[in-house]
């Protein structure tokens, strides 16, 4: 199972860490390591001073495929759930200014928790679907698939050009704006259509 993760598809949270909106999908993996065992807080890593929460919506593949096409991307998957890419900004930021690959900053143990599963007929247009994370109770992140750069079905098409989708791989479809630090003991929530999918505790 492996994970992939769209970077920079919501602008608004594009601008906030002043970045160029992209021409083409932006993705990098995550290992299986990445998902907390059940019930596990989120530790934060020795290594970060800042690490931060990035909500976003994420899709489970249900079967394999290589170079689907975008019009039948949506056979590929039909359980979503609510997930934190969690993300060591300072080691991202000196990555990135030297131009070496996320993966210290992105890909670390436990970076990427995800909420329950639901199924996708129980939504009814997968592009109008209303996500969010509170932070001890106050909302911090909220965020449309409407205002997806790139659309799930496009992100399907695009990464299977690349790299063959397995049923149980699960894609992280990037973050609206809001993204912030978190701190010992705070409670993350993530809503998906006003629904608790994920409850997780910092440590
Ligand atoms: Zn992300």
């Amino acid at each position: 199972m492996k994970i992939i993760c769209i970077g920079r598809n919501y602008r608004k949270h594009i601008e906030e860490l002043n970045n160029n909106i992209p021409k083409e999908i932006c993705f990098f993996l995550k290992p299986n390591t990445a998902i907390p065992l059940k019930n596990q807080p989120f530790f934060i890593p020795d290594f970060s001073n800042n690490v931060q929460h990035e909500v976003e919506l994420v899709v489970k593949i249900n079967k394999n495929g290589k170079h689907i096409s975008k019009e039948f991307s949506h056979k590929y998957y039909n359980e979503l759930t609510i997930g934190i890419d969690f993300t060591a900004r300072d080691i991202q930021d000196q990555l990135k200014k030297e131009g070496k690959p996320w993966e210290k900053a992105k890909a670390f143990d436990g970076s990427a928790p995800i909420g329950s599963f639901i199924n996708k007929n129980k939504i009814s247009d997968s592009n109008n679907i209303n996500f969010t994370l509170l932070v001890n109770n106050q909302l911090k992140q909220k965020g449309n698939t409407r205002d997806m750069i790139f659309k799930i079905d496009e992100i399907i098409a695009y990464v299977s050009t690349f790299i063959t989708l397995k049923s149980g791989d699960l894609i992280f479809t990037g973050t609206p704006c809001g993204v912030d630090k978190v701190h010992k003991n705070d409670v993350l929530t993530c809503h998906l259509e006003g629904q608790e999918l994920l409850k997780i505790k910092v440590k």
